[in-house]
């Protein structure tokens, strides 16, 4: 009879452990999937290197991304541009290659003493956006700098190339005309000026500078003083 009794009540604390366990991994169970699923849902934006060009007003995949951030950071949203070069008009500095001149699909300024008289030169935010980059690419590129703007309702890219430093670092917020880099060379390649491309159209590579095929691409100049 007592054996029976302590048979029973063994029993009993085995089914209890039983169902502890079973209590703590559902537990862990359920905490894991929340984790993986809220991991998923604050995904941040890949941008830098993505290869799919995607149109602006679909406002698919990745574009909804930036809406969630650009919604989280509303006092980052671009309210108007400026020039990247001679602080707050472009003074001091010219645009020696012109959007489209020989297949430019950006424009390049100089400052107006020549040579590598600017290099070294602050190079400033057009606008308040997310810098979705800030790499050393090397060959023709040389060091990048890719900024998200989000400008009354649509998005823009501006690209910063052949820079000498860079002073801002990718998933990072900028405000229009902060120090984000300074006028380089691309490591010798060419006499100082920075390269700029203003895109309406995000996610596309880097690309060739040079090309007949200005989809996706805007006049810098242009876009600038219109905004
Ligand atoms: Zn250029």
């Amino acid at each position: 009879m007592y054996l029976n009794t302590a048979i029973k009540n063994r029993l009993l604390l085995d089914k209890n452990h039983t169902l502890h366990d079973m209590k703590k991994y559902s537990i862990i169970l359920f905490l894991s999937f929340s984790i993986f699923a809220c991991q998923k849902k604050v995904k941040i934006p890949k941008c830098s290197i993505a290869s799919i060009a995607i149109e602006n007003s679909s406002r698919k995949g990745p574009y909804q991304d930036f809406d969630t951030l650009f919604e989280m950071h509303k006092e980052y949203t671009a309210k108007s541009f400026d020039y990247p070069v001679g602080k707050p008009d472009g003074k001091g500095y010219y645009n020696a290659q012109k959007f489209t001149k020989n297949n430019h699909l950006g424009d390049d300024w100089n400052g107006v003493g020549g040579g590598n008289s600017d290099l070294g030169d602050p190079i400033y935010s057009i606008a308040n956006g997310y810098v979705t980059a800030a790499e050393d690419l090397d060959g023709g590129w040389g060091k990048v700098i890719r900024i998200v703007h989000l400008f009354k309702g649509k998005y823009y890219e501006s690209i910063y190339a052949h820079c000498q430093t860079m002073t801002v670092q990718k998933d990072t917020w900028v405000k229009k005309g902060v120090p984000i880099a300074t006028i380089g060379n691309a490591d010798g390649i060419y006499l100082a000026h920075l390269h700029l491309e203003i895109r309406d159209t995000l996610f596309m590579e880097i690309g060739p500078g040079y090309s007949n095929d200005t989809r996706g691409y805007l006049d810098p100049t242009l876009f600038i003083n219109k905004n």
